[in-house]
């Protein structure tokens, strides 16, 4: 550490918004490592739809890798990986990602995502799909959080980011909504960019998974213009009932 950034640590102090001290290194000026590292992330075996970690004798004698929340439906996601739980620091540290514009956590945050899988999750993967804003609310945060960790996790990964969704219509925050709101909230919101190329399996990106009803209503565009297999990496997931 330099002089001058010693000094400035000196007269302005971080303090981390979670444990309230005050840190030096840290996640831009939100949260100390040891608060970041403190999140406990989802272990196998996991529910294939949603990601969160379960006892593995839920799982014993069930056909699908499910658990009860997301039930014995049908889906047109594959599968889906969640680095943790959406509360305490990872919820910090993804405030001050997206509403912030701290855009340096991108590259913490896509190590710790690209934490939770295992290499078969990745086999025969073409392309990265970030969920798309509405271009008027992209223009107004000036980027895409999905955008930016679908880029980090293609410079780790070395597969590319790509654009096969458009968003054509508004929709509301998914987190300022009932439950039942939010599964209705995002039909009919995506269409196919201009840009798609055929492909067989796609990776979505988001920041944030709470019903699932935003990556389904993605995935169930995909699969329908003939994609193969469509999962999804996502930061956290929320606690739903
Ligand atoms: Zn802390
Ligand atoms: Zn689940």
């Amino acid at each position: 550490m330099g002089y001058l950034t010693k000094s400035l640590n000196f007269l302005f102090p971080k303090y981390c918004e979670h444990c309230g001290d005050s840190f030096q290194e840290g996640l831009s000026n939100v949260l100390c490592r040891a608060c970041f590292n403190s999140v406990t992330p989802y272990e196998d075996p996991v529910c294939d739809h949603c990601g969160v970690s379960l006892p593995a004798r839920s799982f014993e004698d069930a056909i699908e890798t499910r658990c009860r929340d997301c039930g014995e439906e049908t889906y047109y996601l594959d599968r889906v990986r969640a680095y943790g739980a959406y509360e305490g620091p990872l919820r910090i540290a993804h405030h001050a990602f997206k509403f912030e514009g701290m855009e340096s956590l991108g590259a913490d945050l896509a190590e710790k995502i690209l934490a939770t899988t295992i290499p078969a999750f990745w086999q025969g993967v073409e392309a990265l799909a970030p969920v798309p804003m509405s271009p008027e609310r992209e223009r107004e945060r000036g980027y895409n959080p999905a955008v930016l960790l679908a880029g980090e996790l293609s410079t780790k990964t070395g597969i590319p980011v790509k654009f096969p969704l458009k968003k054509i219509h508004s929709t509301k925050p998914q987190m300022s909504l009932t439950r039942e709101e939010r599964l209705k909230n995002p039909r009919g919101a995506y269409k196919l960019s201009e840009d798609s190329t055929p492909l067989t399996k796609i990776i979505l990106v988001d920041d944030v998974f709470t019903t699932g009803s935003t990556l389904e209503e993605c995935a169930k565009v995909l699969k329908k213009s003939g994609v193969g297999w469509v999962g999804a990496l996502v930061l956290g997931r929320t606690a739903r009932y």
